[in-house]
Parts: structure tokens; C-alpha cells; sequence
């Protein structure tokens, strides 16, 4: 947990900022972790995120379980929940709350599950109590930057739009240097480069969640189911051209 306090300025302007409860003290953070044995990402081509079931509905469901059970706890106060669509800063809520550090890739790294989880939280006007970490760095050995194939990641910052996540959902025509960066890291979805090569993720833990580990996808092909996965919410159109694209039929 960590106070409302220390993350109101900078909360994130979203159509979801109308949902915080007014006079919120408390933000609730869980974790999901979504890592798989390594053997099903074996000739993958999207990111280990995406391999899993879409987690916004996997989340959504236990946080409101959870808002149920805090419901009934405490009648008198307000809750609301979120997961990705979200006015929190999460990694800076995760790293008060003491789920982990801030990674230079700017992903927050757990503990047990390295960087491999989803952040969802619970906001409320209950003053819960407990006790509140500090923002802590990882351990800055540099590696995310070193093997990064977009240079997204430097000593000044992390710059989004470089980053091969950001390229993959970007829709219509990608420039000659997008299309190449996409083909050499093979990717259709995401990039897992700065994670793979983080020493804090080397002993990380499986996911336990039993809706990611009954249907994971590790490949899509042209033409695939895209329901309830994590791509979906962008279009056929854009999964279907990155999978051109890394295939080469494009570039
Ligand atoms: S996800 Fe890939 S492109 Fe983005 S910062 Fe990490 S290594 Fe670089
Ligand atoms: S690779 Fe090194 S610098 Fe990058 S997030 Fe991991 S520990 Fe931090």
C-alpha cells in the first residue's frame, strides 16, 4: 500500500481519473505475475506479456473481488480499481508500496517475479495502515541499455517512442528503420530484450494464476484468433503488418 498523498501529482490525465473516489487516502497495489515455463515462449513472436490470456479481464476480476470483500470490511468508504487504464503512476505506487525497485528500462522488478508482472491497484478514501517504502533504483549495472536495439533506454532517460512496445502498436506506415528494428528483434508484439538480459529477472519466478497458464499463445500468424488477447484492442490491421514486416515481405 502506499498513500494517495505521495502519487496525486502525478497522476496521469486519462478518462479514468474521473473514477478516484474524492478525499482518496489510499492506493492498494498488486501484483500479477504472468511469466510461463521458458519452454512455451520456444519459437515465439510476441512478447511474454502477450503470450498470456489478456490480463485486464484476469485482474479486473480479482481486484473487484477484493473491493467486494473491502466493502463489506468498511461500508462507509469509496473504492474504485484499475489495471493499465489507469490515472496511477503505478511503477512509483508499486515501488512506495515496497513491491520492488525501478528498473532503467523504467519497469518496476519484484522481488520473486522480477520485472515479468502486470500492476493493478485499489484506490480508496479508507486510511488503511501500514508502512510505506521509498522509490529505490535497481542496481544500474546497464545491460537494459547495452543490448536495447532501439537506444530507447539511455543514460538520460528512457525515450517511449523508441521503444520497439510503442512501434509495434503504432498504426499505419512505420518508417524503413521501425520495419528493421521490428525483423531483427522478431517481435510481432513487444519487445522482452531489456528484461531477458536483467540480472534481477534471472531467478524469476513462474506465475502460480491459473488463467495465464491454461491458454498461452506464443505465436501469431496471419489470419490467428485474436480474442482475449493482448494485442487485440489494436486491429487485425496492425498485428497482420508486423507480421509482414518480420517476415520480410515488406522491408
Ligand atoms: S522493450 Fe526493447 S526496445 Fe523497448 S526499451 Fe526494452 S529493449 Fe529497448
Ligand atoms: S538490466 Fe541492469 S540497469 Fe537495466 S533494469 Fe536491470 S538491473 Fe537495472
Amino acid at each position: 500500500m502506499c498513500s494517495f498523498d505521495k502519487i496525486k501529482d502525478g497522476l496521469i490525465e486519462c478518462r479514468a481519473k474521473n473514477r478516484l473516489p474524492e478525499n482518496s487516502k489510499t492506493v492498494i497495489v498488486a501484483c500479477f505475475p504472468y511469466l510461463l515455463d521458458e519452454s512455451v515462449y520456444e519459437n515465439g513472436n510476441v512478447s511474454k506479456y502477450a503470450v498470456v490470456t489478456d490480463y485486464h479481464a484476469v485482474a479486473l476480476a480479482r481486484l473487484k473481488t477484493a473491493v467486494e470483500e473491502l466493502e463489506g470490511l468498511y461500508p462507509n468508504e469509496k473504492f474504485a480499481f484499475f489495471a493499465d487504464n489507469s490515472p496511477i503512476p503505478e511503477v512509483s505506487a508499486a515501488c512506495y508500496a515496497g513491491l520492488g525497485v525501478r528498473g532503467e528500462n523504467t519497469l518496476l522488478i519484484t522481488e520473486k517475479y522480477g520485472s515479468y508482472v502486470f500492476i493493478g491497484e485499489i484506490v480508496t478514501t479508507a486510511e488503511l495502515e501500514f508502512s510505506e517504502s521509498e522509490i529505490k533504483s535497481c542496481i544500474k549495472c546497464g545491460k537494459c541499455r547495452e543490448f536495447c536495439p532501439s537506444g530507447a533506454i539511455s543514460e538520460t532517460g528512457f525515450e517511449r517512442k523508441l521503444c520497439l512496445s510503442e512501434i509495434t502498436q503504432k498504426k499505419g506506415a512505420l518508417t524503413p528503420e521501425e520495419e528493421r528494428l521490428m525483423k531483427e528483434c522478431g517481435c510481432v508484439w513487444g519487445c522482452d530484450i531489456c528484461q531477458d538480459v536483467c540480472p534481477l529477472n534471472k531467478n524469476a519466478a513462474a506465475t502460480q494464476i491459473e488463467d495465464f497458464l491454461s491458454s498461452p499463445e506464443a505465436t501469431v500468424s496471419q489470419g490467428c484468433e485474436l480474442e482475449g488477447r493482448a494485442y487485440e484492442w489494436r486491429g487485425r490491421k496492425v498485428i497482420e503488418r508486423n507480421i509482414s514486416i518480420v517476415k520480410g515481405e515488406t522491408i
